[in-house]
C-alpha cells in the first residue's frame, strides 16, 4: 500500500500565522490601492450589485432542496427513508403515512430537513429513488432570524420554485399551518452593534 502523505511541520514563523497574516494584508491593500488609482481612471470595479445582481452558478451547483410533484399533485415522495438513512448529518426527519387513493404507496406526511445541519453533500438526492427530492434550485440565499425557520417544511419545499420563494420565513408567514413546530410569531428585534 502506497505511503500516506505525512503532515508537514509547520516552521516557527508559520506556526505564529505573522508572516501569512502580513502577506494577505499586503494583498489586501494592493487591491484597495489598485481599485482607488482604477477609480480615478474612470474604470470601473470588478464588482457585483448583489442583490440586484445575483452571481451565476454552476448547472451543478447543490442550492436549497425541493421536493418534486406527480402530475395529479401528489408528492413524488413515498416516505421510503432512503435519503433519511443515506444523510450523513442526519437532518431530514419523516412520517409516513399510508395514502387513502392509494393502498400501495405511503407518503411523508412530515418531511423536515434541518439547513442548519445540512452539508450540501447531496447523498439525499443520489439515494431517492423516486426523484422526488432535488438540489437544483441554485438558491443559495438560504437564511433567517431563528433557528426554527431554518428547518425547511414539505410544503415549503414543494413550493419553492413557484413563483421564487426562496425565503422560508416569508412563506412560513404566509402558511402559517406549514410552519415547523416552534416557528415564532414575532421577529426578534435586531440589536445593532455599538
Ligand atoms: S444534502 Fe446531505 S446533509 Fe443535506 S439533507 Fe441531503 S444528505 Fe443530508
Ligand atoms: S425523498 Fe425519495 S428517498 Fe426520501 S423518503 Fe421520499 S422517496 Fe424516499
Amino acid at each position: 500500500m502506497a505511503d500516506l502523505p505525512q503532515k508537514r511541520k509547520l516552521t516557527t514563523s508559520e506556526s505564529m500565522y505573522l508572516v501569512e497574516v502580513v502577506k494577505g494584508m499586503a494583498l489586501t491593500l494592493g487591491h484597495v490601492i489598485k481599485n482607488i488609482v482604477g477609480q480615478a481612471k474612470g474604470e470601473a470595479f470588478d464588482t457585483i450589485e448583489y442583490p440586484e445582481v445575483r452571481k451565476p452558478v454552476n448547472d451543478r451547483y447543490k442550492g436549497a432542496h425541493r421536493l418534486t410533484t406527480r402530475p395529479d399533485g401528489k408528492y413524488k415522495c413515498v416516505a421510503c427513508m432512503c435519503c433519511s438513512t443515506a444523510c450523513p448529518a442526519k437532518c431530514i426527519s419523516i412520517v409516513a403515512d399510508e395514502d387513502a387513493d392509494d393502498p400501495i404507496e405511503k407518503y411523508p406526511v412530515v418531511f423536515n430537513i434541518d439547513m442548519l445541519r445540512c452539508i450540501y453533500c447531496g447523498f439525499c438526492v443520489e439515494a431517492c429513488p423516486k426523484d422526488a427530492i432535488r438540489m437544483d434550485t441554485r438558491i443559495y440565499e438560504i437564511n433567517a432570524y431563528t433557528r426554527q425557520d431554518m428547518i425547511h417544511t414539505r410544503n415549503y419545499m414543494r413550493d419553492l420554485m413557484d413563483g421564487a420563494k426562496p425565503e422560508a420565513e416569508r412563506w412560513y408567514r404566509e402558511n402559517p399551518e406549514d410552519a415547523p413546530a416552534g416557528f415564532l410569531e414575532e421577529i426578534p428585534p435586531v440589536v445593532p452593534f455599538s
